[in-house]
């Protein structure tokens, strides 16, 4: 997919509106637009990057991440009580082909 047609790339840029909980020069994280928790926000890198894989292929800084994923947390009110997702290709549940951690929290999160 070319980063024009990609929604992830297209919301990094700002071309697409979303509700921004913290943004960096390198990640930008914003509330999933259907909610399965009761926060659940989603972190992407600006820069386009189809998973996981592809993102540390490409020399990504899981320390930058990881920084920036308490940021987040903190910023939304649910340090120390939140889980982290990623989904690696479509067996895994990853629908929209731009890498995305998710980041939820509260009561309705159900067990793995
Ligand atoms: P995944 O199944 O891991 O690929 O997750 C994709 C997530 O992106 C889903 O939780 C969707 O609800 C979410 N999503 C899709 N489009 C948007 C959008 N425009 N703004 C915010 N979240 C979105
Ligand atoms: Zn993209």
């Amino acid at each position: 997919m070319s980063d024009d047609a990609c929604i992830f790339c297209q919301i990094a840029r700002e071309e697409l509106p979303s509700d921004v909980v913290a943004s960096t020069d390198e990640f930008l994280a914003f509330r999933d637009i259907q909610p399965r928790a009761a926060t659940h926000v989603l972190i992407v890198p600006r820069e386009h990057h189809d998973d996981l894989d592809a993102w540390i292929a490409a020399g990504g800084s899981s320390d930058r991440m990881l920084a920036f994923v308490r940021q987040v947390a903190q910023e939304v009110d649910v340090a120390g009580r939140y889980r982290l997702v990623t989904n690696v290709g479509e067996d895994a549940g990853q629908v929209v082909p731009h890498l995305h951690w998710h980041v939820m929290a509260g009561s309705r999160l159900p067990g793995f």
